[in-house]
């Protein structure tokens, strides 16, 4: 057989195996669609799976366990010191992201969806190309792009051997000293992963404040606990030059007007991630870019070309695993023929670092930037009975209503557990409900979740275990 001569027909072509595309395959091949997947990387799972949330959240659960192990002296119970033998650490992680990737496949090959491995360019409206496979190209009804996003270059130190995030979860070594340039979520978790290794951890961040999507109260409380883990934070500063010096580097920053000079071991680049929208072929398929670069779309996920849908990273919002995942259902579900539209009211965002920090719908500084008159009930872990049988009474949880008819906008939390406990506040926005619902909702004591219902009582002037202001 000659490399790429055949082509074949396909009623949906589906681009990229991340948290986007390969649902959206599994959901289209569920409603009878004959599918074909294309993906370039040898694994299938995409960013997700193979450099992003997966392997992050595995060296992640294996600090907290050395951080809860050290925190455990309040109980009275002793630990030697935790030592990590990287190798083992290495080959867990790769475990868990193999485990996972190979029952994606599993998945997708049950369901009968043709995998081809490959790189895909469109050269029409209906028709795309395939380099790097026997199968040379598709002809098909519908597609999906699904391409996902890739990792921005840092402006300065262009071509010197700094890592990106994806080089950190490889866990090459652990450096003596490293300097996090970034202080939203990727750059916080990973920083904060590596000062648990050992390393000792800078975080220089441009703008005023880290994890600058979050309200302040929310990101106090991580600051405050990230101070004793990582040997400095510097806000509202801008890496300016970076330069080899012996094996490692120095970095010259920029805070109001002055220059310093950091010498360090590694540096890690975290500073954010762009759309795959180029080297695609999208203006031969006729599909229009919004002027971020993404791929403009309508709620159903339809492009400019009536035959080809978009997904995920490379779409506007949030650059987030579950978006790309519903984003995907619905695309699936429209091209079925199936009424379905992107039409969440909120789209929940996670920052695992310890303690966790999550929230959904309207955050406080949304609210304010948008003049809109809202009413906030705060709770604080330290007066939860479960908080406190776990020690882990510093964070809080706050829900967000409309004054006047007291439907719940958003909700916000920071402490143990709340990437779990933040669904409870996705389902109350998703089924619009009132402050009266989480409160009248008997939450099982003794647990975390009181903390929404409690919130909800203090914003509605009704506290039980707090004392109106
Ligand atoms: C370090 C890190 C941690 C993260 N943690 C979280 C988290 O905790 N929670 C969360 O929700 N999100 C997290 N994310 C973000 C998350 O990984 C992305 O939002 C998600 O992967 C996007 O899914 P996607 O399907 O749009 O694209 P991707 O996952 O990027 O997948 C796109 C796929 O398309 C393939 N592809 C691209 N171009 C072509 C082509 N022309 N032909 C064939 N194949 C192609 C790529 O190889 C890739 O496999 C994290 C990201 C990083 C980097």
């Amino acid at each position: 057989m000659v490399m790429g001569t055949i082509r074949i027909e396909a009623q949906l072509a589906v681009i990229g195996a991340g948290p986007g595309g390969y649902v959206a395959a599994i959901r289209a091949a569920d409603l009878g669609q004959e599918v074909v997947l294309i993906e370039e990387r040898q694994e299938l799972g995409g960013v997700c799976l193979i450099e992003g949330c997966i392997p992050s959240k595995a060296l992640i659960s294996a600090v907290e366990v050395a951080n809860a192990a050290q925190a455990a002296k309040q109980f009275g119970l002793t630990f030697v010191a935790a030592s990590f033998e990287l190798d083992k650490l290495r080959s867990w992680t790769k475990s868990v992201v193999s485990g996972l990737t190979k029952g994606v496949r599993f998945l997708l090959e049950k369901r009968g969806v043709q995998i081809i491995r490959g790189r895909a360019r469109f050269t029409g409206a209906n028709s795309l190309d395939i380099d790097g496979s026997d199968v040379g190209g598709v002809d098909f009804q519908h597609c999906i792009i699904a391409t996902g996003s890739r990792i921005n270059e840092l402006p300065t130190g262009y071509g010197l051997p700094v890592w990106t995030s994806a080089d950190a979860l490889n866990l090459p070594e652990v450096p003596e000293s490293l300097v996090v340039i970034g202080g939203g979520y990727i750059g916080l978790e990973l920083g904060l992963v590596y000062a648990g290794l050992g390393a000792r951890v800078t975080v220089v961040e441009f703008h005023p404040h880290l994890l600058m999507g979050a309200d302040h109260d929310l990101t106090e409380v991580v600051v405050r606990h990230s101070r004793n883990r990582l040997h400095n934070i510097l806000v509202n500063s801008r890496v300016s030059r970076i330069e080899r010096s012996g094996a490692g580097f120095v970095l010259t920053v920029e805070h109001e007007g002055k220059e310093q000079r950091l010498e360090t071991a590694q540096v890690l680049a975290a500073v954010g991630r762009k759309p795959n929208t180029d080297g695609i072929g999208l203006d031969r398929a006729g599909v229009a870019l919004d002027q971020h670069g993404k791929i403009k779309v309508d709620i159903t996920g339809t492009t400019s070309a009536p035959s080809i849908y978009a997904i995920g990273d490379i779409t506007p919002g949030p650059m987030l695993a579950h978006k790309a995942s519903r984003e995907a259902k619905v695309a699936a579900e429209v091209l079925a023929g199936h009424p379905a539209a992107f039409d969440n009211r909120a789209i929940p965002a996670v920052v695992f670092t310890d303690p966790e920090i999550a929230w959904a719908g309207i955050t406080e500084r949304e609210a304010l930037e948008q003049k809109r008159p809202i009413t906030v009930g705060r709770f604080p872990l330290r007066a939860l009975g479960r908080a406190r049988t776990l020690g882990r009474s510093d964070g809080l949880v706050k829900v967000i209503s409309d004054p006047e008819t007291k439907l719940v906008l958003g909700v916000g939390m920071v402490g143990p557990h709340v990437s779990e406990l933040i669904a409870e506040g996705a389902l109350a926005l998703e089924m619009g409900a009132t402050l009266e619902d989480l409160m009248v909702t008997i939450h099982p004591h003794p647990t975390l979740s009181e903390a929404i219902m409690e919130a909800a009582e203090a914003a509605a002037g009704a506290p039980v275990h707090t004392l109106t202001s």
